[in-house]
């Protein structure tokens, strides 16, 4: 380009802006098909108690693997669904694969603890995410405690807050444990936290990364960890990378890490050699509900 005014630089910024457009509607177009396909993808990623460092459970995390793409993150392709109903079919792919690969750690003699499914807005309201989870445990032997549930604070956003709580109210029965995500950046009120069933607080990365650097990300951080000791809630902080913020976090009381510093979201048979044959740290986290039924 030899660019001799301002016209040519606006074409070349609209071709950038077409390109990018072009390649969003493409990837829409694949997103309809890709569950059909199964070209979801669950990595796993490990959360440890903190003061000793043992297993605890998984945190599912999609991935889709596209034809030609490659593995690509949800930070891809999650924003295209928004307003469509395809987040139903990825939540399901996603589900039945947690399913099939707890019943193969079990049958291993493993002991995965429970995983944790981010379950979207759609799902929290109405039977059809409680169904995908009651089929998945009947297909594979499962009990619902193989299970937990991670809502952010974003669904409270368009969403009454009791028909969520009926979804929750019904998980939470069955003794799956229920955290709220990205704790501290959303909706969620104190009212929330005071009504809702919540077995975890998870402090979101954005205020982890602040430990060291920053005296007000601490002072939350501690606050929250607070909060959540006194309404006797367990407290996950997401997004550990240093021994800095993990010492930090734990000598502030935080029950339970997740991050790169500990793991990174793996595939399956990754994840799986992380797993003890024993149950000794998990008994003490799981959800305080009734016995599974
Ligand atoms: P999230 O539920 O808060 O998940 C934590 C995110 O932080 C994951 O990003 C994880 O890979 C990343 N992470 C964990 N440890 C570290 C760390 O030490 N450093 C850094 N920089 N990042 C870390 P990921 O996998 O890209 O997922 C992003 C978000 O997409 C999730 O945030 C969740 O809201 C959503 N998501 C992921 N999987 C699913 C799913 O199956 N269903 C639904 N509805 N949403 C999902
Ligand atoms: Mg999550
Ligand atoms: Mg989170
Ligand atoms: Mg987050």
């Amino acid at each position: 380009y030899t660019a001799k005014g301002s016209r040519s630089t606006t074409v070349i910024f609209d071709e950038t802006a077409l390109a990018r457009r072009l390649e969003e509607n493409q990837l829409s177009l694949a997103l309809v098909l890709a569950a059909d396909r199964n070209e979801f993808v669950v990595h796993y990623q490990q959360k440890v108690d903190l003061p000793t460092g043992a297993h605890l459970g998984f945190e599912a995390l999609v991935r889709w693997q596209h034809p030609e793409l490659g593995l690509l993150a949800p930070g891809r392709f999650l924003p295209l669904m928004e307003g469509t109903q395809l987040i139903r079919g990825m939540t399901r792919a996603v589900i039945a694969a947690v399913g099939r690969d707890l019943k193969a750690w079990k049958a291993a003699g493993l002991t995965p603890g429970p995983v944790s499914i981010n379950l979207p807005e759609t799902l929290l309201v109405g039977d059809e995410g409680y169904e995908f989870f009651a089929g998945t445990i009947r297909e594979n032997g499962l009990e619902w405690r193989d299970f937990a549930v991670e809502i952010t604070e974003d669904v409270f956003l368009n969403r009454s807050a009791d028909q969520i709580l009926a979804t929750v109210a019904r998980f939470h029965k069955h003794g799956v444990s229920i955290s709220l995500d990205d704790f501290g950046t959303g909706f969620a009120s104190l009212v929330h936290l005071r009504d809702f069933p919540f077995d975890e607080l998870k402090i979101d990365r954005s205020f982890v990364d602040g430990i060291g650097r920053d005296a007000r990300s601490e002072q939350i951080i501690r606050a929250m960890i607070h909060l959540a000791q006194s309404l006797g809630k367990r407290c996950v902080a997401e997004g550990i990378e240093t021994e800095g913020q993990r010492r930090f976090l734990k000598d502030a009381g935080c029950d339970v890490g997740q991050g790169y510093h500990f793991a990174r979201p793996e595939p399956a048979a990754l994840a799986g050699k992380r797993l003890p044959r024993q149950a000794a740290a998990i008994d003490r986290h799981t959800a305080a509900g009734a016995p599974a039924a």
